[in-house]
């Protein structure tokens, strides 16, 4: 499969208008603009496009209820805050390709009826901040944005917003409160934010790598980008891999390509000639995979019945000599530290959980900490006010799931045995 998303970014000066011009950038704004904004619906609901940010949910559907509701103005808000550890997929399409992303938004802008939108960047992506504000100045320069799309009467007005460094702001209602000036952490849901969203205002937050799909599903049409990757997650899907391979990246694959295919072929297989010991196949909030599970496919229905997620396609690969009591720990401290303190069980579980597993790892751990580790995780699961809380329980229980010799051994040696 050509790459589509990522495209060109080998060329030093791919962020640079005139070359995302020249190889055919702004194309499919001007068609999708010479039809009905309905029409243009009606493509992204064929291509069964599904939302890259990790909840998989359909994009076409998320428009439509966007797009039934009356109130008006509507917004389009991009979700830039790509703080998942082991993801960085969107990083090359927001430094390399802007052009594609802010055609997207365009597109899906006169789609949904929306005049405004904004890109919520992560705090800690600043050189994409600067790239981006230049790409909207000179796509406002040509028209592509603004007042007076191409002549056509449409008007699209986008800028940049950055973020803090607040991991929480990357949910979707945070991510809302946050654009509006208030502490970044969770809304009640329902009402959920098509209907009543920024500024009480319906409000589409999609991911960079959804809004940067769009311009190709109006280029080859809504019917063969659904024959790309699985027939129940189509289209091209970007994974970034990381850790014990030989060559980590971002690789632009069809849905759907199995985790086996991802380290062994496109990765480069295993660093230093190791053995495969396990894998986080969507970010750190996906539970663990070990070595005789990658066999399976990378998507949105395939991973739930291989025992995990499919996330971001935030590939984490570990050999035989990671230690997976460090890595549990290490996880919770990370969400222990971005828990945004709002619900008990997160807020409480999680310092639980980093207490227990750093005198595990310490070496100090006593009988029973398993079982401690395995109630409070129980305890969280399902009960959390937001993802953030199940995804630090999925982690804990993912590993002693699978690899419970580990934590026994720590606590019978009173060692880290690695
Ligand atoms: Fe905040 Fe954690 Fe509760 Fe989410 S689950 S609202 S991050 S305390």
């Amino acid at each position: 499969m050509e790459n589509f998303l990522l495209k060109n970014i080998d060329n030093p000066n791919s962020a640079d208008i005139a070359e995302y011009e020249q190889a055919g950038g702004y194309k499919n704004l001007s068609k999708a603009l010479g039809i009905k904004p309905k029409d243009v619906l009606d493509e992204v609901k064929a291509s069964g496009l599904r939302g890259r940010g990790g909840a998989g949910f359909p994009t076409g559907m998320k428009w439509t209820f966007a797009t039934a509701d009356p109130k008006f103005p509507k917004y389009l808000m991009c979700n830039a805050d790509e703080g998942e550890p082991g993801t960085f997929k969107d990083r090359p399409i927001l430094e390399k390709n802007p052009h594609l992303l802010i055609e997207g938004m365009a597109i899906s802008g006169y789609a949904l009826g929306a005049e405004y939108g904004h890109i919520y960047l992560r705090g800690e992506y600043p050189e994409a901040g600067d790239i981006l504000n230049s790409a909207i100045n000179q796509a406002n320069e040509k028209n592509y944005l603004g007042e007076n799309i191409l002549g056509k009467g449409i008007k699209f007005k986008l800028s940049v917003h950055m973020g803090a460094g607040a991991y929480i702001c990357g949910e979707e209602t945070a991510l809302i409160e946050s654009i509006e000036g208030k502490k970044g952490q969770p809304r009640n849901k329902p009402p959920f934010p098509v209907n009543v969203g920024a500024w009480g205002m319906p409000t589409i937050v999609n991911n960079v790598e959804t809004l940067s799909n769009v311009p190709y599903i109006i280029e080859i049409g809504g019917e063969n980008y659904a024959k790309i990757g699985s027939s129940e997650c189509p289209g091209p899907k970007l994974f970034s891999v990381s850790g014990c391979v030989n060559k980590p990246g971002v690789y632009e694959l069809p849905m759907g390509t199995t985790l086996q295919d991802i380290i062994y072929n496109h990765a480069g297989g295993m660093r230093n000639g190791k053995k495969l010991k396990a894998v986080i196949p969507g970010g750190i909030s996906t539970p663990v995979l070990p070595a005789d599970a990658i066999d399976c496919a990378m998507d949105f229905v395939a991973m739930p019945k291989a025992g995990s997620m499919l996330g971001s396609g935030a590939v984490i690969v570990m050999d035989e000599d990671v230690c997976m009591v460090k890595v549990t720990y290490r996880a919770l401290k990370f969400f222990e530290h971005e828990s945004c303190g709002k619900c008990v069980p997160c807020r409480e579980g999680t310092d639980w959980l980093r207490k227990i597993l750093e005198r595990i790892e310490n070496g100090k751990g006593t009988q029973g900490d398993i079982e401690l580790l395995s109630d409070v995780a129980g305890i969280m699961s399902g009960k959390t006010f937001c993802p953030l809380g199940d995804g630090a329980a999925g982690v804990v229980m993912g590993m002693i799931k699978h690899f419970r010799s580990e934590f026994e051994e720590h606590i019978k040696e009173g060692k880290c045995t690695f």
